[in-house]
């Protein structure tokens, strides 16, 4: 079957999870010109949309029922199957020919599961998960990395340029939540060097503000250091992206890992080390508290 290339007025989107990251994408959505009709497991933080000209739907299947296209954002790959193939799921009210673009960061396996539960219902999937955080997600600067049919791809560039700078078309469906993967084992080493670093040089004397200073100037600059840098020198953790996402992240790592039969040692101590933050109750800070680790661990404080 050809697929329509979806286009601001006439294609008719739907938005399924409108938390930090999905909301403000939808409302870019609107910017750019789509038809949109919005859902929220909480109806009330779709109220701003609402108020810009979307539609609220009473469940993903209605969404599904009015869009040509869906896109879900949602946190984890249970919730994903619940708004997808639950009960008043997008499968539920689905029509032959509509387009699924799952963002949130998943597992590649349960992305490629609920790919053939999709299909099965002449459903076409993409995955398409987000880097960026909020900032990227109001300015519409995301990075996204798609997996899923060239074609499909093509067809939902529009949509998806709406909401990211950088779109790449990373291979079969799956191999966006692959490239999540990475993105999230990089960040995660970069997070825990900087924080590793920043103690170190406390510890020893030297205010880590211009450790800082002088490490973005030279080849340990990063936007890791300079971000989130910053938020660990200032104890600044309202998020942004709660450790408890990225010790989520950091799972699906280690258990592709298991799968492909090979060691991920970085992301395993990190995950061990926003695990324990999780158990003292810091699951909802910004990443950056991965910090706190290692002021206790030296028993310093920034
Ligand atoms: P969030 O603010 O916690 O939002 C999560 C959204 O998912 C909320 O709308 C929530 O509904 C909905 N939801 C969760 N479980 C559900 C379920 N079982 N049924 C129905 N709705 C459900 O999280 P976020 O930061 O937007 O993250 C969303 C996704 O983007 C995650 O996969 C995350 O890893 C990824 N991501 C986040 C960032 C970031 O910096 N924040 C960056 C890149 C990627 P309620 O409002 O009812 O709770």
């Amino acid at each position: 079957m050809m697929v329509r290339v979806a286009e601001p007025g006439t294609t008719r989107v739907g938005f399924v999870g409108l938390g930090l990251m999905g909301r403000p994408m939808a409302h870019n959505l609107l910017r750019a010109g789509f038809q949109l009709t919005v859902h929220n497991r909480t109806a009330a933080k779709a109220a701003s949309l609402v108020e810009a000209g979307a539609r609220q739907a009473a469940s993903p299947a209605e969404v599904a029922r009015d869009s040509d296209v869906v896109v879900t954002m949602v946190t984890d790959g249970p919730d994903v199957e619940a708004v997808v193939a639950g009960e008043n799921g997008v499968l539920s009210g689905a029509h032959a020919g509509l387009i699924w673009i799952d963002m949130s960061t998943i597992s590649p396996e349960t992305t490629r599961r609920l790919g053939e539960m999709a299909a099965a219902r002449g459903v076409e999937s993409l995955d398409a998960p987000v880097s960026g955080g909020p900032p990227g997600a109001e300015a519409g600067t995301l990075s996204i990395m798609v997996g899923g049919r060239q074609e499909v791809f093509e067809a939902c560039l529009p949509v998806l340029r709406a909401m990211g700078q950088t779109v790449v078309h990373m291979g079969d469906l799956g191999a966006g939540q692959v490239t999540k993967a990475c993105n999230q084992v990089a960040i995660a080493a970069t997070m825990a060097g900087v924080a590793e670093a920043l103690v170190l040089g406390a510890r020893a004397g030297v205010d880590p503000r211009r450790i800082r200073e002088a490490l973005l100037g030279g080849y340990a600059a990063s936007r890791v250091l300079e971000v989130h840098g910053e938020r660990m020198i200032e104890h600044a953790f309202a998020p942004g992206f709660f450790v408890k996402l990225h010790d989520k992240d950091l799972h699906i790592v280690l258990s592709m890992a298991r799968a492909l039969g090979i060691a991920a040692p970085i992301s395993a101590l990190v995950a061990q080390q926003f695990n324990a933050l999780v158990a003292a109750g810091d699951g909802e800070l910004d990443n950056s508290a991965l910090v706190k680790v290692y002021e206790e661990l030296a028993r310093h404080r920034l």
